[in-house]
């Protein structure tokens, strides 16, 4: 069986449908290198640990390595004395490179490679496992720790798949936050307000009130903590944990939410937490994996990492606090995600009732259309100033002005900067048409509603294009030489450019060095 998946075309924006094997992996489509690091010296260690652990108390060392990818930490633990290891992979052409890797090794008789999800895992004298297993072996996390799934995983296992009180490597997993304030990072999830300074005098552009209010999307923002200079956040209180999993113990997966106190360490607007986790890979704790940044844990810098990274999460409300004045900071999650909320303490009863927090769902649609890098580029005053002088220069009152881009505020500004006539392209209509409404902007911008390609003169009303103009930035973009799209799309729109027509961007060029990068 084949399946066909979309994708979009990085030269017309198009989607197109391709057709894919039944085992295509939809991860591949956002992968990032996620079967090889560092950590497994760590798994080694633990692993021969667990198997003494289990061999000192006289028993048969029966390892369950859940989501074994190649099959490394199976042929770890075998390699420890394990006596037998049930290794199961949910996705095919991962599990028959581990039959191939494990047979290799010559670990046949020792590992069995499973090809299902680990829910789908049987036991007994007819099953996929002879018999429970008593040490339990994973690496199911992601930066936010449980995204990938891994709480139903532990879940079912500990119902159906392990004795209880068996041995888990890795043995817990932390989580921690920390309470900041910071303009650049609230930037990625807020539309501030744009200053243009036009002839007539500065006009702001604003969003629709539903932006204010907006939680956004649920998904995680995951970044590199350790490139975030020092001066762009500001501390707002120490580092606590939020919640810890052992692994060795029945694990709950349903929704839940934890709740900590917190004494501001400074007065300041509480927008966003930060959190990340460590893992400890033995009961002792001896044996730890932290991604704690660097102005936590200075060495922590060192460890490159880009599959787990730290998380930020944005706040629904930035909330001011006051030094030494408590706050409570609830978390909450369902099996795959997690959220925040902060609440000032004030009397007992209020802080007993139990805060129901909803999981952010964009309801303003923005965040539907722009993602956080988006919102902070559009949020870059310099940018912005940038886009105004050039504008400035180039319009005149009798510019008939196209602009090709997505999500773009560059029609809302050459309007204000005394184009005759201003159009666009646009995604999501019903969003711009809340937003040009904020703005009073209904009948000053048209929109057209075809592709680049399907423009016809009568779109234009039989007029030519004197400026077009783009950013140029396309949601379809997944590397930044994506948005030479412009270029695509100038030409599908030649026909209907004046002879003397003003293109903004000019021109682009592409830079490109050799390194060695181990
Ligand atoms: N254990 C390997 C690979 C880790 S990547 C290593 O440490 O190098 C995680 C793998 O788990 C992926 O291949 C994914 O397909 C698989 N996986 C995730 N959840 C699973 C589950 N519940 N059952 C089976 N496989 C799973």
């Amino acid at each position: 069986m084949k399946t066909f998946c979309g994708r979009a075309n990085p030269t017309t924006g198009a989607m197109e449908w391709l057709e894919e094997d039944e085992n295509y992996d939809y991860h591949q489509e956002i992968a990032r290198s996620r079967y090889a690091d560092m950590l497994h010296d760590k798994d080694r260690v633990s692993i021969r640990a667990a198997v003494s652990r289990v061999k000192e108390r006289g028993e048969k060392a029966i390892v369950l390595d859940i989501g074994t990818g190649t099959g490394l930490l199976s042929m770890m633990a075998a390699s420890a004395g394990a006596d037998f290891c049930y290794a199961v992979e949910v996705f095919k052409p991962m599990a028959n490179a581990a039959v191939k890797i494990v047979e290799k090794n010559g670990f046949r008789d020792k590992i069995k490679v499973i090809n299902k999800h680990s829910t789908e895992v049987t036991v007994g004298p007819d099953g996929d496992m002879q018999c429970r297993a008593n040490i339990l072996v994973t690496e199911l996390f992601d930066t936010e720790l449980i995204g990938e799934g891994a709480l139903p995983t532990y879940e079912h296992a500990h119902k159906y798949l392990v004795q209880e009180g068996c041995e888990a490597v890795p043995h817990r997993a932390t989580v921690y936050v920390q309470l900041v304030e910071s303009k650049r990072m609230w930037s990625w999830n807020k539309l501030f307000p744009v200053h243009v300074e036009a002839e007539d005098g500065e006009k702001i552009i604003v969003s629709p009130s539903e932006m204010e209010d907006c939680p956004g999307v649920p998904s995680v923002c995951d970044i590199q903590l350790n490139q975030m200079p020092s001066s762009d956040f500001a501390i707002l209180s120490d580092v606590v944990t939020m919640f810890s999993v052992d692994f060795s113990k029945p694990v709950r997966s349903a929704s839940t939410s934890y709740r900590v106190q917190l004494e501001p360490v400074k007065s300041g607007k509480a927008q966003i937490v930060l959190s990340w986790w460590d893992i400890d890979m033995d009961p002792s704790g001896m044996i730890n994996c932290t991604m704690a940044p660097y102005w936590v844990k200075s060495t922590s810098a060192f460890q490159w990492r880009d599959h787990w990274m730290q998380c930020v999460y944005f706040l629904p409300n930035e909330e001011p606090v006051l030094q030494g004045e408590k706050v409570y900071l609830t978390a909450c999650r369902d099996e795959y995600s997690v959220w925040y909320k902060l609440q000032k303490a004030r009397g007992e009863e209020e802080n007993k009732a139990a805060v129901r927090v909803e999981s952010p769902v964009c309801r303003c649609q923005a965040h539907l259309l722009w993602n956080r890098p988006r919102f902070g580029q559009l949020n870059d005053q310099n940018r912005t100033r940038q886009y105004i002088k050039s504008l400035t220069k180039v319009l005149k009152t009798d510019s008939v002005c196209l602009c090709i881009s997505d999500g773009s505020l560059l029609p809302v500004l050459a309007h204000y900067l005394g184009a005759k006539q201003v159009q666009c392209f646009l995604m999501l209509l019903s969003f711009f048409l809340k937003f040009f409404k904020a703005n009073n902007l209904e009948d000053k911008i048209k929109i057209i509603e075809a592709r680049p390609e399907l423009l016809t003169s009568s779109h234009l009303e039989d007029k030519k294009i004197s400026v077009l103009v783009g950013e140029p930035f396309f949601t379809t973009s997944l590397l930044p030489w994506h948005n030479l799209y412009f270029w695509y799309a100038r030409t599908a729109v030649a026909s209907h450019l004046t002879s003397n027509v003003t293109v903004l961007p000019q021109s682009a060029s592409l830079h490109m060095m050799i390194v060695e990068f181990q």
